[in-house]
């Protein structure tokens, strides 16, 4: 019937050009509760209740986010008629005893409401104080309705002219009563998605458990398939399986480059990160087609160069290749080289020690955590951890590093860009965001061990404190299974288990709950100017940002509010702004005179040619 054209910026008049622009197509509107949707041939029906005729359609929208029925009191006398969950006309309850039951925005706008057109309203809600609505309905209903509001209560039970509330200590509180409103928010249709077949987030079926499952074993299977000596590589090896059934030695080894190849042709860790920087380099220019926008654009190059050059080529091909070619066997390439890559005990130099130019500690410990101390690693570690990274973190918020270089929020941007959705929120599992705290609390005493361990060379209590900070390093194992820093935090969380849950809590679990680096940055960040300010007139309260967000922030309750995000958290992958659908948010810092200076690559389309 036509394009629909929305150009307004606040929500009121957005509706009013929706209801025009439907009039002006002629679209009809006909209210009826659908009970499933099913495939018939090439059509869809659509099922209705109350035996209504279905309807076939070629395409069906269904545009009820997660919001189907509304929640229940589940106390006696909620089926009285005078119970209601919506208010339609205020003017109908003038001179009425009304109570609304809710702490939400709906709430305290129906009780504002009710109350203008003159209904003696009394307002119960469960919590001590408001928090979700925006400032100016708390204020408004604080300043309308005053001691009728009656917090910390619930209701009891409901008679035809009376209410009874009861109080946190039990206290019973009787309120004469004409009509009852609930509005604590509308529960998932669970049922119909189930009945239509549409997957809902949150909902485990027993397809998607068996799913989930098989993805932790594949993870496992790859995981120990690729470490040296487990008893997956060993197996593959005795059955001369990937990559043991290539015969590198026919090879023409004249060329420097067939040289270094034939030296980790035989190594699966080799083809794993072959398929890692492939899988972001791939699904990387999808989500470039997904959100074409300049955030995204250039984030994304810039999460492919660094996993592709530092972190891929670097020591895999170029270093071994400038070693072929004899940069490093005198004078200071040679000096350089052996405090950068020394002598592995074998022969052989280790250019995997490169990766400590992009991955700070105490994300990458092998540099830092030496049987000896490595003084140029040592120096280069400090510097990344204790001031390039506060600086940046300062400057543009933690994002500037787990957003734009880092290799785990490369994959997490990638490939995870189609399951940001997956991450659990709530205050429960924000709890868990101190896990990574107490991680980092680990790392460092255990940084402090081996400094002191090498202080103490030689002596009877250094011999000691190395042989502690190993074990708890490296080492320690209990029963058999190994609990040591290594294996349970680089191993375990964040290797296995982080890739296990991609497909169904989203890429960014290890990087939201157990990273240590984050959690240090998460310090840096409380000092940070980095801001996502939004606009509260053109927030429609979606949900979209929120839902979006594979960090867990709840950024609605910021933007509804018109407050500026600076949840240290956040990555700064840009999902919200680009998803937010009336352009309400953006990127931007704090600068030291209070002013909020926007950034100037758009982050969102809406955003995209206003300079
Ligand atoms: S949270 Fe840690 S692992 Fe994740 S992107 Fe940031 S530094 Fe990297
Ligand atoms: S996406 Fe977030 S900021 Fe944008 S309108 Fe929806 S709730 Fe408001
Ligand atoms: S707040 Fe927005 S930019 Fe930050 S992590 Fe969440 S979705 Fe990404």
């Amino acid at each position: 019937q036509g394009e629909v054209k929305l150009t307004a910026e606040v929500k009121e008049d957005l509706l009013a050009q929706l209801q025009h622009q439907a009039r002006e197509s002629a679209i009809d509107f006909e209210i009826a509760r659908v009970d499933k949707v099913t495939r018939q041939g090439k059509t869809l029906q659509v099922g209705f209740a109350g035996g209504r005729k279905p309807v076939s359609a070629r395409r069906v929208l269904i545009c009820i986010g997660r919001s189907g029925d509304h929640y229940k009191l589940n106390v006696p006398g909620e089926a009285l008629d005078k119970v209601h969950n919506r208010l339609f006309d205020p003017a109908d309850y003038a001179g009425k005893k009304v109570l609304v039951v809710g702490g939400g925005d709906s709430a305290l706008e129906a009780a504002v409401s009710l109350h203008q057109a003159r209904a003696e309203v009394s307002l119960s809600y469960r919590g001590q104080s408001f928090h979700r609505p925006k400032p100016e309905n708390i204020a408004k209903a604080e300043a309308l309705l005053d001691d009728r509001i009656w917090y910390a209560t619930q209701v009891d039970r409901i008679e035809p002219d009376k209410v009874w509330l009861k109080h946190g200590n039990g206290e019973p509180t009787e309120l004469a009563n004409d009509a009852v409103f609930v509005m604590i928010g509308r529960e998932a249709p669970v049922d119909f998605f189930v009945r239509t077949g549409i997957n809902l987030r949150g909902h485990w079926s027993p397809g998607k458990i068996a799913g989930f499952v098989l993805t932790l074993l594949a993870v496992l299977l790859v995981y120990r398939w690729k470490t040296e000596n487990s008893e997956i590589a060993d197996w593959f090896l005795e059955h001369g399986w990937f990559p043991n059934n290539i015969d590198s030695t026919v090879w023409p080894d004249r060329l420097p480059f067939i040289r270094v190849l034939q030296r980790v042709a035989q190594s699966p860790g080799f083809y794993y990160e072959c398929l890692y920087t492939l899988v972001i380099i791939l699904f990387g220019w999808r989500r470039m087609r997904r959100t074409p926008t300049p955030y995204v654009r250039w984030q994304t190059v810039s999460l492919i160069g660094f996993q592709t050059v530092p972190l891929f080529m670097l020591p895999y091909f170029l270093l071994p290749l400038l070693g072929e070619l004899g940069w490093f066997d005198s004078g200071a390439g040679a000096w350089l080289a052996d405090q950068l890559f020394p002598d592995d005990g074998g022969g052989a130099r280790e250019y995997w020690r490169s990766v400590g130019f992009i991955l700070a500690w105490p994300l990458f410990i092998a540099n830092v955590f030496t049987q000896q101390p490595n003084v140029a690693w040592l120096i280069i570690a400090m510097l990344q951890t204790f001031v390039l990274i506060p600086w940046l973190v300062w400057r543009y918020g933690k994002g500037a590093y787990c957003g734009w270089i880092c290799s785990c929020g490369a994959l997490a941007e990638t490939l995870g860009d189609a399951h940001r959705g997956k991450m659990p929120h709530g205050p429960g599992w924000n709890r868990l965001n101190l896990a990574g705290q107490v991680i980092l609390a680990f790392v460092f005493m255990l940084l402090v061990l081996r400094v002191l361990s090498w202080m103490l060379d030689g002596e009877p209590v250094g011999v000691g404190l190395a042989a502690v900070f190993t074990g708890l390093a490296f080492d320690y194992q209990a029963l058999g299974v190994p609990l040591n820093y290594a294996t349970v935090v680089d191993y375990f969380l964040s290797g296995m288990l982080a890739m296990g849950l991609y497909f169904h809590f989203s890429g960014r679990t290890w990087c939201r709950f157990f990273c240590p680096l984050a959690a240090l940055m998460n310090i840096y960040a409380r000092f940070s100017q980095f801001r996502i300010f939004a606009s509260k007139e053109k927030c429609i309260s979606c949900n979209v940002c929120t839902s979006l967000c594979h960090q867990g922030i709840d950024i609605m309750t910021f933007a509804s509010q018109g407050k500026a995000m600076e949840d240290p958290q956040c990555v700064r992958c840009s999902a919200c702004v680009a998803g937010c659908p009336t352009g309400a948010l953006s990127f931007g810092r704090l600068a030291a005179n209070g002013e909020a200076k926007l950034d100037r690559l758009p982050a969102s389309l809406l955003h995209a040619g206003q300079g």
